[in-house]
């Protein structure tokens, strides 16, 4: 299983789900950390809360660090690609917008499924924009996105965010998500496919009350 150092995410990549939820298309990458505590393996269940009232699935294609970025430019930034991999970006939707910032809304444990592996890729001859992302939901498509369609490509944002931090290898950069975003509840199977790189598959319960 992925074990990521950190977690970078980007919002509202793609034009259509900035407007999906009302926000502006951002004029730089917006950034903000899961936790490692976060992670979650193919196949283990996305627990909802009790806190929220509204969890919602972010299907998102993955970057993993093969070596260390810092301050780099795009073109030193694609070259540190090791690989790529799903991730399931949960969010707990209510608290995203009752907090203002998004620590809690994104951070919950289980609140980060990445897998089902993470595909090494040879950045020097694979082409990044090739990539696409879907969403299924007890099998009904929900999302399906393409990484030409980002605001920012995967170079630029590994850039912009070399700037800010050092990218580790193994950390993960996870690049934002298409429109069709939705809920989840109990008893859903929430599925995140990349072509070529495999489908992350995770059930959702809801947390037996204590
Ligand atoms: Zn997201």
């Amino acid at each position: 299983m992925v074990r990521p150092g950190k977690i970078v995410c980007v919002g509202r990549n793609y034009a259509e789900h900035a407007r999906e939820l009302g926000n502006p298309v951002p004029e730089r990458p917006l950034l903000f950390l899961k936790p490692p505590s976060a992670v979650i393996g193919h196949g283990e269940a996305i627990v909802i809360p009790p806190q929220t009232q509204r969890v919602e699935h972010e299907a998102e294609i993955g970057v993993v660090l093969g070596r260390s970025l810092r301050r780099a430019d795009e073109v030193v930034a694609r070259a540190a690609i090791g690989g790529v991999t799903c991730v399931n970006d949960v969010t707990a939707r209510d608290l995203q917008k009752a907090d203002g910032q998004w620590t809690r809304a994104k951070g919950f444990d289980t609140f980060c499924p990445i897998g089902p592996r993470v595909m090494s890729i040879d950045p020097s001859t694979f082409d990044l924009s090739t990539l696409q992302v879907i969403c299924r939901v007890n099998g009904a498509v929900r999302q399906n996105g393409r990484a030409a369609n980002m605001v920012f490509s995967i170079p630029v944002l590994l850039a912009y965010i070399s700037q800010v931090m050092t990218l580790d290898p193994d950390d993960l950069v996870v690049t934002g998500t298409p429109e069709g975003v939705g809920p989840l509840v109990a008893g859903d199977v929430v599925e995140v496919e990349v072509p070529g790189v495999g489908v992350l598959r995770n059930p959702v319960t809801a947390q037996v009350p204590l």
